[in-house]
């Protein structure tokens, strides 16, 4: 039998076989990061080598970052620290959920945010709101790809006097990225995808500001996130960090893979839509429109054909919700068919096209019957 092709990196990559081997190194050693003694200087000394992998990859100083359990954390650390939040429509459930007061900038068909709102938005923020106002839009959105324009937002939450924080989950390993340059005041990070293992990931918090802690107890993590670290995560997630940097090209020949495969979709199939197609989008990312056939019926009938891929986000129970994202692009009729492909670091020339044969003999199959 030939094998499953995984195409569903934006929900969690397979575990890169440098972070596996660090971690397995690891698995020995009792490794307490906070103990004095040999076992546990050793430990501080991977932990802290961890911390400056992951600052290589996302362009920052290493004192900033944050080891936390996940994206979901970090974001929720960021966000707590605020009365007023301003975040996009598009922003994972990891951010809406943790400020569902929070007051949304429009979202432009091509799937970027509107900057005048958020302009219009800024203008309205008193004096005094400011010092307590956080506006939250992520770099780079999981189902579209389609990338914010970070350091334009930044410079606006700069002249307006608040703090901007950016979910940087799926862009990390995926562009080159620089958060000083960006000028973002905090940023948030997920291992797993970038192909370190689920449940750890950081918070980037640029100088003097520091995430709100969530969970208080022995104060480590320079007092931000308190209990032992997720050594051996931690561990796996600079390796991921460093085979990212080392892996670059690899993510600039998946968009020219991606781009094969969707020129061959649409010259087959007109009728096929390219989400966001107008707007700078990651190179792994494809959301497709395939009209006629359901995404669940899509996701089913590809995984029998030996694709793994996703519709629009994963949800944790397993059922499928109209994507808040495509409709937020005022396309919710469209919704319920869209199919989100992506790609990553274990992703081969050819895959994503044999992945768009079997989309075309399916849609042809479809519209036969
Ligand atoms: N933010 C974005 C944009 C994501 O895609 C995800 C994961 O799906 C998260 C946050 C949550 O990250 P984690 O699974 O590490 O909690």
């Amino acid at each position: 039998m030939t094998e499953h092709i995984y195409l569903d990196y934006n929900a969690t990559s397979p575990l890169h076989p440098a972070a596996q081997e660090a971690m397995q190194n690891a698995f020995d050693a009792p490794s307490n990061p906070s103990s004095v003694h040999h076992h546990g200087r050793v430990a501080r000394a991977k932990l802290e080598k961890a911390r400056e992998q992951c600052a290589t990859l996302l362009g920052g100083r290493a004192r900033d970052i944050t080891f936390t359990s996940g994206g979901t954390e970090a974001n929720n650390m960021v966000l707590a620290g605020y009365q007023h939040v301003i975040c996009s429509e598009i922003e994972h459930d990891a951010v809406l959920a943790a400020c569902p007061d929070a007051d949304q900038i429009k979202t432009l068909p091509n799937g970027v945010i509107d900057l005048s709102d958020l302009a219009a938005k800024l203008a309205r923020i008193t004096p005094e709101q400011s010092a307590d106002t956080v506006v939250s839009v992520m770099a780079a959105n999981n189902e579209t790809g389609a990338i914010q324009p970070i350091a334009q937002i930044a410079m606006l939450c700069r002249e307006a006097g608040v703090k901007f924080h950016s979910d940087m989950v799926q862009i990390l390993g995926k562009k080159p990225l620089n958060v000083i340059e960006l000028g973002v005041d905090y940023a948030s990070f997920s291992a797993h995808k970038i192909g370190g293992p689920s449940g750890v990931g950081a918070v980037y918090s640029a100088g003097a500001l520091r995430p709100t802690p969530l969970i208080k107890g022995g104060g480590q993590e320079q007092g931000s996130r308190s209990g032992t670290e997720n050594f051996l995560g931690i561990i796996g997630f600079g390796e991921a960090a460093k085979a990212a940097v080392d892996g670059a090209l690899h993510f600039e020949q998946l968009e020219i893979w991606r781009n094969e495969a969707e020129q061959r979709l649409v010259s087959a199939c007109p009728e096929i839509e390219v989400i966001a197609q107008d707007a700078d989008r990651l190179g792994n990312t494809s959301a497709l429109y395939l009209p006629h056939i359901t995404s669940e019926m899509a996701v089913m009938s590809l995984d029998l054909k030996g694709f793994s891929i996703s519709a629009g986000a994963a949800c944790s129970s397993g059922k499928m919700k109209p994507s808040h994202v495509i409709s937020a692009m005022g396309m919710a009729d469209k919704a319920g068919h869209v199919i989100r492909i992506s790609s990553g670091w274990k992703t081969q020339a050819n895959d994503m096209l044999r992945l768009a044969e079997q989309i075309i003999e399916m849609y042809k199959h479809s519209q036969a019957g």
